[in-house]
């Protein structure tokens, strides 16, 4: 019988994921299907009895069911709950298992792209879902520090409180985007761009990557932006032009799905398969 696997979203039809994991189904000669599954927020409750109902083998959740989907699931693994969102449910018959592999994803991409996790000092900047992630990503692959940059210095500070217990052996610290910004990353090994500044190619995005003081960073520094729309970020951009490596969000995307798939079938990704589903080279 085939196997149905979705992702829930609200918007969801510009999804990347289906082309990903029908590639790999397709690849690895699986009688499965991966299909979009627009949920509206107040749906979500039924959406999850729906997914026990008809028997569907995993599902991504992707915004903005993330958090709001914690309760209704029968068991939250560590990950998740440290992330305080679920970007993947495996089905264990009626046993349904909230999962992250977010953070994991982009610890993947980092290192595919031969970034030194281990030891790092990071600057990440922003302090919404994808700030936290990349927090937990870097803590749990060995980085000695993270600074936290952001706006909202509440938003900061409350994420690093959180996120604490979780990363015992991380100094972390939180700043905002102005003089103090341009001190951490002077002594930084890796800035993660997490915020939605960079989202469409745009006058504000140009601005933001403008207002950011790279010039501060180290020469050896990597710049990763993990927005991939447009791939080739403002940020990315200027760092590029200032000699800094880069790393594009792509990576990150394929990782985490690359993940899930291993969660739901117990089986190798194929990783180049899906890599080129999601139109991402890897050398560029
Ligand atoms: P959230 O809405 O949760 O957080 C957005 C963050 O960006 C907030 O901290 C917000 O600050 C900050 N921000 C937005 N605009 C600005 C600005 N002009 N200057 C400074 N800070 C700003 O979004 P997510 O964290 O979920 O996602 C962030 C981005 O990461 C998304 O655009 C998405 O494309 C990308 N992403 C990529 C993934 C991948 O697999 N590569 C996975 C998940 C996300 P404030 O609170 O002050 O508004």
């Amino acid at each position: 019988m085939t196997r149905v696997y979705g992702i829930f979203g609200w918007p969801v039809a510009h999804s990347r994921s289906p082309a990903m994991h029908n590639a790999a189904f397709a690849a690895l000669g699986l009688d499965a299907v991966y299909v979009p599954l627009a949920v509206q927020p107040e749906r979500l409750g039924r959406a999850v009895e729906a997914l026990r109902a008809l028997g569907i083998a995993g599902v991504n959740v992707t915004l903005p069911h993330k958090t709001e989907v914690i309760p209704l699931l029968d068991e939250i693994t560590p990950a998740a709950r440290a992330m305080a969102a679920v970007n993947t449910v495996i089905r264990r018959e009626q046993w349904l298992v909230g999962d992250n592999t977010d953070a994991e994803g982009l610890a993947r991409s980092l290192r595919e792209a031969q970034v030194a996790l281990h030891g790092a000092s990071a600057v990440v900047l922003g302090a919404g879902g994808a700030a936290r992630a990349a927090v937990f990503g870097l803590a749990s692959s060995g980085a000695l520090r993270i600074t936290v940059a952001a706006r909202n210095r509440a938003a900061a500070t409350a994420l690093v409180a959180e996120l604490a217990a979780h990363a015992p052996a991380v100094t972390l610290a939180t700043c905002g985007l102005d003089a103090e910004l341009t001190s951490a990353l002077s002594s930084c090994s890796l800035l993660i761009q997490a915020t939605s500044a960079t989202l469409g190619a745009s006058g504000a995005a140009d601005a933001f990557a403008a207002s950011l003081p790279l010039e501060a960073l180290p020469a050896s520094a990597t710049v990763c932006d993990l927005v991939y729309k447009p791939l080739r970020t403002a940020v990315l951009a200027r760092a590029d032009r200032l000699g800094l490596r880069t790393v594009d969000g792509l990576g990150m995307l394929l990782h985490q799905g690359a993940l899930a798939f291993e969660r739901w079938t117990e089986q190798t990704a194929p990783i180049d398969v899906m890599r080129q589903a999601l139109g991402h080279d890897r050398t560029r």
